[in-house]
């Protein structure tokens, strides 16, 4: 590794790759560096089970995206990236009877499907939706200046600051408590803990404009089309070059590492200073995951209707269910009846099983370091709501949170929005500073989901740690 780049990045999930993007496009040499024999961090597909069912590892379903304004700009339909919409973007059965509450693209169907609660409803999302190219840019990016739009801003951050709870408090129907539930729980914090509606306003209101969308062939596509564009523009890709030490790497102008902090501090804490240091130390990681993917002789046999027809199905019945087994997760306890999330992929992609056969991805939440097995307590959440599920399956695949982490370093303890999504780091993630994505050693940049906006495949934390050393060290603006 003699040569001299003007940049290198370290790991190549969303982040790393978007940032390394962003430095090639404006025509630096730049090297990009993944631990993995393969691309794409939480964006893989492999054949966990049986020869032909390709299993997605982490991602699976990407209304964010379908959001990123900077995953938007790039040319990935002429890199092989093809989506797919499933019929029902999102579903939730209850165990009385056969009905289910359903997210679909359409704001008003949605509202139709809640009965009492129609009115309720588009009084929360239609100003979100009505607002969101407005606002896009600055809920998807770091808090540093005033917003372009401060009060459509103002009206989405007003809602983001409430607890899931709170905002539930305008629902009375069961169905739209508990599809809002279902789609808060994706913030792995209480849903009574302030923030925690912020990452539901926004994966609702994504999913109302975007949809949420399935790659045909798994989230590897992406990874792949995004390192297809990447090299088209001369980058270059090392696989299997894990950097213990900024010493490890070729010389270079600018180091942008797609780590988290835990890692930072292994990898250059002597190039930090000691206050960075001590605030890195303080970063909370939060809940883990415990996943299972399984090979099945057919779809999942749901109940309802609308289940048989989703990309996503949250499994956990009632607000308050779903509200206490979150709950007992963050009090370090594993819940006899987890709230489960399911992603039926083969039901819209048929890459993903031989013919007639499906694919199944689920986790649940877990306390952060959990070695406890789940698979009994998933697979009877999914009898509950399918019953005759556990005679569809062929094969299984689990991962609990010491198994994710050694798959990725950057899911600590299984933690995969690379550190706890709470009140104080929301915005300052990993910590309370002028620019996020600056470390205190000079060049040194941190662009993973450590830093704004936080976990999901956008891409936008990669695109934003970038535009910040492109303007420090090369004197180059980049707007998107
Ligand atoms: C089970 C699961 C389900 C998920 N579901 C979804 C979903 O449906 N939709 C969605 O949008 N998001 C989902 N996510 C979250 C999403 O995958 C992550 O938020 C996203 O991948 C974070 O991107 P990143 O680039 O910051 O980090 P990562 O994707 O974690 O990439 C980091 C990369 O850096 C490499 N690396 C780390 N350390 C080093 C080192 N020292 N040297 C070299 N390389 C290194 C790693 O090997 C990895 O490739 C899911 C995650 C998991 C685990």
């Amino acid at each position: 590794m003699s040569k001299r780049y003007d940049a290198v990045v370290v790991g190549a999930g969303p982040n790393g790759l978007a940032a390394a993007i962003t430095l090639q496009r404006e025509g630096l040499s730049v090297l990009l560096l993944e631990a993995k024999a393969t691309v794409g961090g939480g964006m893989r597909t492999q054949e966990l089970t049986l020869p032909g069912f390709r299993h997605d590892v982490c991602s699976a379903i990407h209304p964010m995206g379908a959001a990123s304004p900077f995953l938007r700009s790039l040319p990935l339909e002429q890199h092989g990236l093809k989506y797919v919409q499933p019929t029902v973007l999102a579903a939730h059965p209850f165990d009385s009877g056969d009905d289910a509450a359903a997210l679909l693209r359409s704001l008003d169907e949605t509202a139709k499907g809640f009965g009492a609660d129609e009115g309720a409803y588009k009084k929360l999302f239609a100003p979100l939706v009505r607002h969101w190219p407005q606002i896009e840019r600055d809920v998807l990016g770091p808090l540093v200046s005033l917003p372009r739009h401060p009060f459509a801003m103002a009206g989405f951050g007003w809602k983001a600051l409430q607890s899931g709870k709170q905002i539930a408090a305008r629902f009375k129907t069961k169905e739209a408590r508990g599809l809002w539930a279902g789609i808060v729980a994706h913030s792995m914090i209480p849903l009574s803990a302030q923030t925690s509606a912020a990452i539901a306003l926004v994966l609702s209101t994504a999913g109302h404009i975007g949809g949420w969308p399935i790659p045909i062939g798994g989230s590897q596509s992406i990874a792949n089309a995004l390192a297809f564009y990447f090299e088209s523009l001369g980058g270059e890709i090392q696989l299997n070059s894990p950097v213990s030490s900024l010493s490890d790497l070729p010389d270079a102008r600018t180091v942008l590492l797609d780590v988290t902090p835990r890692q930072l501090l292994a990898i250059c804490g002597d190039e930090l200073s000691s206050f960075y240091r001590w605030q890195l130390k303080d970063y909370k990681y939060g809940m883990g995951v415990f996943k299972i993917d399984w090979a099945l002789d057919s779809p999942i046999p749901f109940r309802s209707e609308a289940c048989r027809k989703a990309g996503t199905v949250h499994l956990g019945n009632t607000f308050e269910e779903v509200a206490h087994s979150e709950s007992q997760v963050w009090k370090g306890q594993h819940p006899d009846k987890p709230f489960v999330l399911v992603a039926q992929q083969s039901l819209f992609d048929e890459s993903r099983a031989p013919a007639g056969k499906h694919t199944g991805w689920a986790y649940c939440h877990v306390p952060n370091g959990s070695t406890r097995d789940m698979t009994e307590a998933i697979e009877a959440q999914v009898e509950r709501f399918a019953p005759g599920f556990r005679d569809t399956i062929l094969a299984k695949h689990t991962f609990n949170t010491e198994e994710m982490q050694h798959y990725n370093p950057n899911y600590i303890g299984g933690d995969i929005n690379g550190g706890v999504v709470n009140l104080a780091q929301l915005f300052n993630r990993p910590v309370l500073r002028f620019s996020p994505y600056r470390t205190s050693a000079k060049g040194v940049y941190l662009c993973s989901a450590s830093t704004p906006p936080g976990g999901g495949v956008h891409g936008m934390s990669g695109f934003y740690a970038a535009r910040t050393a492109l303007k420090d060290v090369f004197g180059i603006e980049v707007h998107l």
